[in-house]
């Protein structure tokens, strides 16, 4: 099939992208960079033997879009471009809604125009609000307590809407956990610009001497340690999901959650951590984090029963992986920067 893949440079779309070639998919590539980095394109090009497409554009230029997807002759769209962090997306709202939800009906109507089957759209577990973990899929949707949550309730409402309305637009809505880790060749994987929001970036930042010390956020919680628990999932997993999503996509609008089904602690990672990568995360506890909940973890019957995918790497993988990206990519970054002075 000849996949379109929306912010494909990003890190859960540039794993993908690389599932999706092994699978043996034609892809094209379309991400305006204004997440990702270019060198991105050359290490897929590195990993991967298969040749794809890339366009720089901006997903909410319609008419640059539809010059793609005109010429394309496309049978599916992953969508994955979008803005996603959740503190920017309260301080910073209209950028948030105006954003995530125009990226996605701009690829809906496109869908819809040249009469592609299969969409497949990034969520996640986000939407359930502060709903009791296990998380189900037809569980109700509680609201959510920030922008950024709410862009992506949104945007599962419109694709529901636009699939009634067009029975032969099939839609994958997948409810994302918590990716973690990066491709084997520690050539690829979650480099967030400035301090990292979410937990594992910052841990490997911490390992490298680039922050000080990791603050955890709540002590007190009702979990076995006091600290947060999440289902976190590796990457290269979350990919491979994506990939049978869109193989195995019907018609109608079919959701999914993407985890492991098992909640891990904060204190949990770092110990793997420690252990896996023989080093010391040096850490404290600060008070709770505004909007944390306490525990989230998926329910994955569903998924594996229909799509029937499963996860293969455990904690421990998801460690190893994140710290050989780090160590690879800071050596990378450094030495791109000797050149810039030679
Ligand atoms: P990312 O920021 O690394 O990737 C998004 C990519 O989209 C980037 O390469 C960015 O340059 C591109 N992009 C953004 N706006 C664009 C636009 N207007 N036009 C073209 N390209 C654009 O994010 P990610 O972590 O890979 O997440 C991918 C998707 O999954 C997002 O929609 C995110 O909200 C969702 N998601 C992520 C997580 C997570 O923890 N990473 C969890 C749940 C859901
Ligand atoms: N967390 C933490 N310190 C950090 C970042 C995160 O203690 O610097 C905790 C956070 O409170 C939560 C867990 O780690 O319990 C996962 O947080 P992350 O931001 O990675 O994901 P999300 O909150 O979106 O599930």
């Amino acid at each position: 099939m000849h996949i379109l893949v929306s912010g494909g440079l990003g890190y859960i779309g540039s794993h993908t992208c690389l599932v999706l070639l092994e699978a043996g998919h034609t892809i094209s590539i379309v991400d305006n960079l204004i997440n990702s980095k270019i060198e991105t394109l050359e290490k897929l090009r590195i990993i991967s033997t298969s040749d794809f497409q890339f366009y720089q554009c901006d997903i909410l230029d319609y008419e640059h879009l539809e010059t793609i997807v005109h010429e394309g002759n496309v049978d599916g769209i992953i969508h994955f471009a979008g803005l996603k962090s959740v503190g920017e997306s309260v301080s910073n709202p209209l950028e948030y809604y105006r954003v995530n939800l125009n990226t996605t009906i701009n690829l809906t109507r496109l869908a819809v125009k040249y009469k592609i089957p299969r969409f497949v759209f990034s969520s996640s577990a986000t939407v359930y609000g502060s709903a009791k973990s296990p998380l189900v899929e037809s569980q109700k949707l509680l609201p959510t307590t920030n922008p950024y949550g709410e862009t992506k309730a949104m945007c599962e409402k419109i694709l529901n809407d636009a699939s009634q309305a067009n029975p032969n637009l099939g839609v994958t809505l997948l409810r994302y956990f918590n990716p973690i880790g990066a491709h084997e060749s520690g050539l690829i994987g979650e480099n967030p610009n400035g301090t990292p929001n979410n937990l594992m970036p910052y841990i490997t930042q911490v390992a490298k001497g680039k922050l000080e010390k990791l603050k955890i956020f709540g002590n007190d919680y009702p979990t076995n340690d006091g600290t947060g628990v999440r289902d976190f999932i590796h990457v290269m997993d979350l990919a491979k999901g994506h990939v049978a999503a869109i193989e195995k996509q019907k018609s109608g609008v079919q959701v999914y959650n993407l985890g492991t089904g098992k909640g891990t602690s904060v204190l949990e990672i770092i110990k793997t951590f420690e252990r896996v990568n023989n080093l010391e995360i040096p850490y404290e506890f600060i008070e709770r984090r505004n909007g944390d909940i306490a525990e989230v973890y998926a329910n994955v019957l569903k998924v594996g029963k229909e799509l029937g995918w499963k996860t293969e790497r455990n904690i421990e993988d998801m460690c190893r992986d994140a710290w050989r990206f780090e160590n690879q990519n800071s050596q990378y970054e450094e030495e791109k920067f000797s050149e810039l002075w030679k």
